[in-house]
């Protein structure tokens, strides 16, 4: 695995600061000095997406012969966890991406590698569609199906929520095929982003205005079935073992990021702001100081945490083993980060006061911070889960609704 892993010990600090230090310039360079535009204009953030995809962060995870960098979970993560920061919204488009790219890699065929991950080094940009209206975030039921046109199929889809929706040079769309009879008997298809009949609508939300996570529609879209996923009924299988877990571990760095991005804004703001009248600055107050010792001692915590989870993913990898035999954890971790970084947002916004709630990079934090705790699993569904699994109740997640 890995161009930067040699004869170096993946599990020590100087490897995981060599990941950060490399992606470091484009982060510093380019994501940075593009976020503020992002949130305000809502633009996609296609520059940043190109910058990483010419140094071949977008493909991360895939296989130096497929065009990757080959880092594992370990190398996404921290990546993800970079790019949370500075940007919220590049992150989660980047953590999408990189999660929809290793379903082609641990399902795919070569051909469809070939097809797909090679355009990826090139800019490409993938996204899982996955929500529908019909069944909100319980997200292993789809009420949407293929029908058949010969060998391959014509897409009808109505999705709620889709990050890079629009923009997206292929989604890894989940729905049912021809003959399924059972809403969670699903499959994913590879969908060319540019076909005729997909619609994306605008994206209006708080926070997150890059990331461009509308509601999209598949109406009438022919897909090869070259393009089919493993095989048909498939899905179930993919959701459990790969795809979920990958994306939560990209999505949850991102947050874990956000926190750190919001800790540091805070620290800075306290730091330099001066009460000319008293000559002592907010970092004088030792109620300040306590509440980012908070967020400090949560980050700190969650950063042990992370490394131990990728790292165990990648052990998965390398044994061939599903990711779902490790239970509950990535949602337990993307719930613990997705609420510290909201919680590290309002502490920001707290410390820096009129300041804080004012246009400016505080209330961008805020806002931004709260689109974790729906994404699925939402955190009160996540709860749900983990509370029936401690308990020895039966999840009963592809049964219910029938
Ligand atoms: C920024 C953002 C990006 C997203 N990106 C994508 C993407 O790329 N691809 C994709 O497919 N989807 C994406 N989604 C959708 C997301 O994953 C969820 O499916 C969606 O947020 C669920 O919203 P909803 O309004 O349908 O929630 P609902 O399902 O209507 O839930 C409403 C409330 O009820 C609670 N609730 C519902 N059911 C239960 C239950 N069984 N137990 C306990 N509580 C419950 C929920 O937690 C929530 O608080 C994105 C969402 C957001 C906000």
């Amino acid at each position: 695995m890995g161009v930067l892993k040699t004869d170096q010990n993946i599990y020590s600090r100087t490897y995981v600061e060599e990941i950060r230090e490399r992606v470091s310039p484009i982060i510093q360079n380019v994501i940075e000095p593009n976020a503020e535009a992002i949130d305000r204009e809502g633009k996609f953030p296609r520059e940043n997406l190109l910058a990483l995809a010419k140094e071949g962060w977008n493909s991360v995870t895939v296989p130096e012969k497929w065009g990757g960098l080959d880092l594992g979970y370990l190398g996404f993560s921290i990546v993800s966890e970079e790019i949370g920061k500075v940007d919220a919204s590049t992150g989660l488009v980047y953590a999408m991406h990189v999660g929809a790219t290793q379903v082609i890699v641990l399902y795919g065929n070569d051909d469809q590698k070939e097809r797909w991950l090679l355009p990826v080094r090139e800019g490409a940009i993938g996204t899982f569609s996955t929500s529908e209206k019909a069944t909100r975030g319980h997200v292993w039921f789809n009420l949407s199906q293929a029908k058949r046109d010969g060998k391959d199929y014509i897409i009808n889809a109505e999705k709620s929520f889709t990050t890079s929706g629009g923009y997206a040079d292929f989604y890894i769309l989940q729905t049912r095929t021809p003959d399924s009879e059972d809403p969670s008997d699903f499959s994913y298809f590879i969908v060319d982003g540019h076909n005729e009949g997909i619609t994306a609508k605008p994206w209006k939300a708080l926070g997150v205005r890059g990331n461009h996570s509308g509601p999209i529609t598949f109406s009438n879209v022919k897909v090869s079935h070259r393009d089919l996923v493993g095989r048909e009924g498939l899905g179930k299988e993919i959701m459990e073992e790969g795809g979920n877990p990958i994306y939560l571990l990209g999505i949850a760095s991102v947050w874990l990021g956000v926190a750190q991005g919001a800790l540091k804004a805070a620290v800075d703001h306290v730091t330099k702001t001066v009460n000319k009248g008293f000559d002592n600055s907010l970092a004088d107050h030792q109620v300040i100081r306590q509440k980012l010792a908070e967020v400090k001692i949560q980050i700190t915590a969650l950063k042990a945490w992370q490394l131990d989870l990728a790292r165990h993913f990648d052990e998965f990898l390398a044994e061939g083993k599903p990711l779902s035999l490790l239970g509950s954890e990535v949602v337990e971790f993307k719930i613990h980060t997705s609420e510290t970084a909201d919680f590290a947002a309002r502490v920001a916004m707290d410390v820096a006061g009129g300041y804080g709630y004012s246009e400016g990079i505080f209330e961008r934090l805020y806002r931004d911070a709260r689109a974790g705790i729906p994404m699925a699993p939402s955190n009160n569904i996540g709860r749900d889960q983990i509370g029936k699994i401690l308990v020895g109740l039966p999840l009963n997640l592809w049964n219910e609704g029938k």
